[in-house]
């Protein structure tokens, strides 16, 4: 349960496949792009979840938080969340503590409202850009340059070592952004 090799694979990169899909972040009701994965679980180590920034770094607390505690100590921290989240499993059922470890945001065991994207109505030269910006359509300017903003400074290589992903990624966040607003200067001038 405590590996050594479990601990050294547990740190969170950007998508290596740049020109993949972009994800939508695993996190239930977040629509910023998923750019960084996490292991689903110490037992399933190669198959990840796709977070934004901020999530991956929850994740990632949660996990180490979790790191250590007994099965009855993790149920009774997830219960305590009970103030503001419904428990989706009854008390004491067995493999909570697999849950827990598997899913220490709950991003399986609670409901996904996630929003339906309506991305497929823009125009198709949009809908990547879209994507990489996670943005639905119709778009305002302001909410494209907020975004942009935010998204600009979490991926700037300076936060990130300096390292080539990071500035693959702001790339493609840029050209995301020129792209938008271009269209967007056209359609309402
Ligand atoms: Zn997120």
């Amino acid at each position: 349960m405590h590996g050594g090799a479990a601990r050294s694979r547990r740190y969170y990169a950007p998508d290596p496949r740049a020109e993949a899909e972009p994800r939508i972040c695993d996190s239930p009701g977040c629509t910023a792009p998923g750019l960084f994965r996490a292991p689903k679980s110490r037992d399933a180590l190669n198959q990840y979840w796709w977070f934004c920034l901020d999530h991956v770094r929850d994740y990632n607390r949660s996990w180490d938080y979790y790191r250590g505690m007994t099965p009855a100590q993790i149920e009774a921290e997830l219960r305590r969340d009970a103030t503001w989240q419904r428990p989706s499993w009854p008390l004491g059922r067995f493999g909570a503590f697999e849950d827990a470890l598997a899913d220490p945001l709950g991003v399986l065991t609670r409901p996904r409202p996630r929003p339906q994207p309506k991305r497929d109505e823009a125009p198709p030269a949009l809908r990547r850009p879209l994507a990489v910006l996670g943005l639905d359509w119709p778009v305002a300017r302001e909410d494209v340059k907020k975004r942009y903003k935010h998204l600009a400074l979490a991926h700037h290589p300076d936060r990130h070592g300096g390292a080539p992903e990071a500035e693959e990624k702001l790339k493609e966040i840029n050209a995301a952004y020129a792209a938008l607003m271009r269209a967007l200067r056209t359609a309402h001038e």
